[in-house]
């Protein structure tokens, strides 16, 4: 058995920069990875997603530069490019993580499975069939989630796609059925809308981004009709059968029932941690039920020296997320220091066009605490910067503490909406009160100017 003083299962986003660094601090370290560097968000997440997004964007916009008096001809879309396009940056991506693993002194990378066999003691069934033996006095588990197969009858007989291998498809289907109204299942129903395909999304909630506020969902939905996009909210599926050409879906409202003839399902009803195959029963951590693993403020599990990072752990699903895991554990082991997830801000970004950037908490949210709290709403149509580009759709929503002025949350749902976000964000860490941001000088025309007139909208203390 070959002992390390570190040992990481999973090379993802919190997985490899933690073992650099502890092996960087001097201790012996090994990463274990079962298919690729770099996890989901370089090979089939974010990474690819947001390259082929792009593609989607540009074809999008050649499609409708009428109204800004270019006349573009007929658009063609040339889907082989486009993977092309995304493969090569996914695999430079994957290789610039490669590289960094292997030029680091005192870091070991085995490519195989990692399961427990005791408390601090791991089998490897590595790629090229054998199998190496391990002990380590720290384990981080860094395994993230893959997508959940609901138990849709009929499903198992037919091809559906996921969200890894709708990246792999080589031609742009003729009509996709989305299973599941959240963040991937737009994305990808933009994106492939853009690219030709008809597609019909499906979700069970009355609305879509049921999280999200009413009035955010609601806007996104306009969004995605004014696409022709077809969303059907409030319904089940209840049967998918293979049809004479393609697929059928059956599904109950609760109004009526329906059958959609399609090319393609896409399943895309949440993903669940890997922790399965994992061995737990012989090290003794706990999960939850739905197999998330249990971990306090630290990211310590219930057995001393073993640590669970990113998707893995369960609660916010993004990458920097997993990151900040890695930053957290690695600063109390190596520097000393006391930091723990508590407080610590949530910001995400849908990458639908426009974008629906959120941070803190939300309306439903700041109501439900019983908060006394005021809300600013700007349409995009009033903000000059929209108008000039041309791209009105969607709104900026702040939550404001009435008394303190401090922001609590917003919701922007714009062209860069990441970006304006994270303007926001930082007047919250900061403390910075929207007072200040109503009076604060920002460049003209640009979208975060607009955080002045957002916040004119208390017209009673203006
Ligand atoms: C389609 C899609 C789009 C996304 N877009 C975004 C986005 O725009 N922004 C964002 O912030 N997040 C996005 N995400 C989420 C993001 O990808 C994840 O939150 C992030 O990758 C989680 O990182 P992680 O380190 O927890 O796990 P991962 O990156 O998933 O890495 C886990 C690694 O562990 C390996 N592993 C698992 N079990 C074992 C084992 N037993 N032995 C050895 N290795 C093992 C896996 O193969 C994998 O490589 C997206 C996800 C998807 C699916």
């Amino acid at each position: 058995m070959k002992h390390y003083d570190a040992i990481i299962i999973g090379a993802g986003q919190a997985g490899i920069p933690l073992a650099k660094k502890l092996a960087e601090a001097g201790k012996k370290t090994a990463i274990i990875e079962k298919r690729l560097v770099g996890g989901t968000c370089i090979n089939d997440g974010c990474t690819p997603t947001k390259t082929m997004i792009a593609s989607a964007k540009a074809a999008y916009q050649a499609k409708n530069a009428t109204h800004l008096g270019i006349e573009v001809g007929q658009v063609k879309v040339d889907f082989k490019k486009i993977k092309k396009r995304k493969d090569e940056i996914v695999e430079q991506f994957r290789a610039s993580s490669e590289r960094g693993i292997e030029s680091t002194k005192g870091l070991t990378l085995l490519m195989g499975r990692a399961t427990f066999t005791g408390t601090k003691e791991l089998r490897v069934d590595l790629a090229d069939g054998k199998i190496e033996n391990l002990s380590a006095d720290l384990i981080f588990i860094n395994t993230g989630a893959k997508t959940i197969i609901p138990p849709i009858k009929g499903l198992n007989e037919v091809d559906y796609l996921t969200s890894t291998s709708i990246l792999e498809l080589d031609e742009v289907p003729e009509h996709i059925v989305i299973i599941g109204g959240n963040y991937i299942g737009l994305e990808f129903g933009q994106m492939f809308s853009r690219f030709g395909s008809k597609i019909t999304i499906l979700e069970k909630s009355p609305n879509i981004l049921a999280k999200e506020d009413q009035d955010i969902s609601k806007e996104i939905c306009n969004v995605l009709t004014n696409e022709k996009i077809e969303v059907l909210t409030g319904v089940d599926v209840t049967e998918i059968k293979k049809a004479k050409s393609g697929l059928q879906v059956e599904l109950n409202s609760e109004s009526s029932a329906k059958k959609i003839k399609c090319s393609h399902v896409l399943i895309a009803t949440g993903r669940k941690p890997q922790t399965e195959d994992l061995g737990l029963i012989y090290c003794g951590v706990k999960t939850d039920h739905q197999g998330h693993i249990l971990v306090n403020q630290k990211l310590e599990t219930n057995i001393k020296g073993i640590y669970a990072l990113g998707d893995v752990k369960g609660g916010p699903a993004f990458t920097h997320i997993a990151y900040n895991d890695y930053t957290i554990v690695y600063r109390n082991l190596i520097e000393g220091a006391k930091l723990s997830i508590k407080n610590r801000p949530i910001p995400y970004c849908m990458f639908t066009d426009p974008q629906l950037a959120r941070i803190g908490i939300s309306e439903n949210e700041a109501k439900e605490k019983g908060l006394n709290y005021r809300v600013a709403i700007l349409p995009m149509s009033q903000v000059a910067r929209g108008i000039e580009t041309g791209e009105t759709m969607g709104l900026m929503k702040a939550i404001v503490d009435a008394e303190s002025k401090r922001i609590l949350g917003a919701a922007i749902i714009a062209s860069e909406g990441g970006e304006i976000m994270s303007v926001l964000q930082m007047a919250m860490e900061g403390g910075i009160t929207y007072d200040r941001i109503r009076h604060c000088v920002f460049a003209h025309p640009t979208y975060t100017e607009s955080l002045n007139n957002l916040f004119m909208k208390f017209k009673d203390e203006a």
